[in-house]
């Protein structure tokens, strides 16, 4: 079977992208170092504890185990940190990344399927988010990933290296056999933290401002299941399969719900009431991010078909409920 080195395959997006390799075929060998995710997400296929800044064990791992392809999630990826604090996120996401790909270089495997963010294009107000849209992150998250695409553009020229890079909208939900889902220690996701307040294990949602400019006040994201968003991975792999160069993909469906939007979806798919607070804008938050790009279902074949908000919710509710959570 074909191995793929998949980054951060104990998280919470890299463990669904892990099921979705073994389902298509693929031996999805994590590298993780545990820092955020969880051994026992990693159900499917070998794992291998390490750090990405850690080029004598990054070697070992390549040599082991022959990977064709690095699928290539593992990162520091909240916001709000990212503006008290940008050190981690220059060195892990962005030297880790230097190191990953100098690895994989030396290994001889030069295919990576890149996990990236809106994030990278800012606040860009009544914007079309495209793939072609300048970026302009405001945030050191999106200023890391960014750093890491251009990393990956320099390596094309000089190594050949491929990448297909995901710019990814919010995830949410999870796996629909319940046999991974989302779990962040500490959790500072709307979905999870408001599923927690409906069934109190906090006291409370506190909606992070309510004076933007949108129409209830509260910022608009674009929310994609991460069942949906895994099956893009696959998908560009096997774009680089068939020799394909290097592209830019956005994951969204291009449809954006506001934060009171996403409270009220929650309350009816649960039917129970959603204790909320309002509170402050959070450093670094853009007023909207939605994906103004069909690219990925036009040239990969994508296909969103779990991304509606209500299965989104219930997804995420019965893994919420499976006690998994509660680790
Ligand atoms: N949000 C909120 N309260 C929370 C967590 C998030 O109001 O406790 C808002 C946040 O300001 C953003 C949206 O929910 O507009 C999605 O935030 P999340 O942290 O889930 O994802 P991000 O957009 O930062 O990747």
């Amino acid at each position: 079977m074909t191995t793929i080195l998949v980054t951060g395959g104990a998280g919470y997006i890299g463990s669904h992208a892990c099921k979705a390799l073994r389902a298509a075929g693929y031996t999805p060998v994590t590298y993780d170092s545990l820092v955020t995710g969880w051994q026992d997400a990693v159900k499917f296929g070998p794992f291998e504890q390490g750090d990405l800044r850690d080029a004598a064990r990054l070697d070992e791992v390549f040599a082991k185990h022959r990977p064709v392809a690095v699928m290539h999630f593992a990162a520091l990826s909240l916001v709000g940190d990212s503006m008290k604090d940008p050190g981690p996120y220059w060195d892990n996401n962005v030297i880790g990344s230097l190191r990953l790909i100098e690895a994989a270089i030396r290994a001889g495997c030069l295919n990576f399927v890149f996990s990236s963010t809106c994030a990278t294009y800012g606040d860009q107000d009544g914007v079309v988010l495209d793939e072609d849209t300048a970026q302009a992150p405001i945030n050191a998250y999106g200023a890391s990933k960014r750093a890491i695409e251009d990393m990956l553009n320099n390596f094309t020229a000089s190594h050949g290296l491929r990448a297909v890079i995901f710019r990814y909208f919010n995830v949410a939900g999870a796996d629909a056999d319940g046999e991974v889902g989302e779990h962040h220690r500490p959790e500072t996701h709307l979905i999870p933290l408001m599923l927690d307040a409906i069934d109190g294990k906090r006291p409370a949602l506190t909606v992070f401002g309510t004076d933007y400019p949108t129409p209830d006040g509260t910022c608009i994201r674009d929310y994609v299941h991460v069942m949906d968003l895994v099956a893009a991975h696959v998908l560009g792999l096997k774009w680089l399969e068939a020799g394909k160069p290097g592209r830019v993909f956005n994951l969204g469906t291009g449809t954006g719900f506001s934060v009171r939007e996403v409270v009220a979806n929650s309350a009816k798919v649960t039917n129970r009431p959603v204790p909320v607070n309002e509170g402050p804008r959070r450093p670094g938050d853009a007023v909207a991010l939605v994906s103004g790009s069909s690219r990925a279902q036009a040239e990969l074949g994508w296909a969103p078909i779990r991304s509606d908000m209500e299965t989104m919710i219930a997804d995420a509710w019965r893994w919420h409920q499976s006690g998994h959570y509660d680790r």
